[in-house]
């Protein structure tokens, strides 16, 4: 059985409880973050510490931890769970006062919620998808106006994925005004003449960090990097496609509304890009 982290505590599982008011249930009132872990090892760890300060900020939440503390609680839960690759989920909610109000409760009286736990995903590296690419159906981007903060409020992309499924197809991209704004779980990229392409930041993405590290390693090896939106049709007549994040690192989309890339198989540079960023990520693993 799983230990997980609860407000201090290091439990089994089945005795980790949160109350029924917590404003993570009831409202979605929390932010998340995901840390890959590969050879027991966390991937990033500082870029997603300081994606979580800058969430809970934005919230007018305060951290109840600092980063080192932080930093603990992984590595005793990937110690604890034997974790050689998976990953840390990290949640923490406004807490509750012990009722329902849209208004926030007092943070001085009102202790935030802290959840931690494993999840174990031998093979992460090795994912199949790797090598047989993602097929991609666009679907209308439906989600609030701050896709910056990384809340829980996953509905929306988790339905996203689901109309990928009906679809036959393994995943979605989010269409706004046009432009694509990012996957379901995941940032989008082109490849066109060996030129990246991908959205820039702004409050309509979330700010990957798997993102900023690729951006980084692509430029370093002199590829040509463009931050700018792009339509579903630009992306159907690109020589590749991928989508970055924590747990899928580079993945290749090879298919993008029935419509092939390319040859159909995942492309050089996807893959390129995605050996570049285990090696260096793992390098740089804590
Ligand atoms: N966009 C969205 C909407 C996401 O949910 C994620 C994954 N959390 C990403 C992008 C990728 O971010 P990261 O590289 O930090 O995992």
């Amino acid at each position: 059985m799983r230990t997980v982290y609860v407000n201090g505590d290091y439990l089994p599982e089945t005795e980790a409880t949160v109350s029924i008011f917590d404003r993570g249930f009831l409202m979605a009132d929390g932010v998340y973050e995901v840390t890959s872990v590969l050879r027991g090892k966390l991937i990033d760890f500082d870029g997603h510490a300081k994606r979580l300060e800058r969430s809970l900020s934005e919230l007018d939440m305060k951290s109840p931890l600092d980063r080192d503390a932080l930093l603990e609680i992984h590595r005793e839960l990937v110690r604890a769970n034997e974790i050689d690759e998976g990953l840390v989920y990290l949640q923490i909610t406004r807490g509750s006062d012990g009722d329902r109000d849209f208004v926030f409760p007092d943070p001085a009286t009102t202790d935030p919620t802290v959840v931690l736990f494993t999840q174990s995903k031998p093979g992460l590296a090795q994912s199949p998808s790797a090598n047989t690419g993602l097929k991609i159906v666009s679907i209308d981007d439906l989600r609030w106006g701050r896709r910056d903060i990384k809340t829980v409020q996953l509905l929306y992309p988790s339905m996203g994925k689901m109309m990928a499924k009906a679809e036959g197809a393994d995943d979605a991209w989010m269409v706004e005004d046009g432009q694509v704004t990012e996957g379901t779980s995941n940032n989008a990229y082109i490849v066109k003449d060996g030129r990246i392409i991908t959205r820039g930041l702004s409050h309509e993405i979330l700010h990957g960090i798997t993102r900023a590290a690729v951006l980084r390693f692509a430029r370093e090896a002199q590829m040509e990097v463009e931050e700018r939106p792009f339509t579903i049709a630009e992306a159907q007549a690109a020589d590749e496609a991928f989508v970055t994040s924590a747990s899928a690192f580079v993945t290749p989309v090879v298919e993008i509304d029935g419509v092939r890339l390319g040859d159909g198989t995942p492309g050089p540079v996807a893959g390129r890009l995605r050996e570049i960023y285990l090696d260096e990520s793992l390098k740089a693993a804590i």
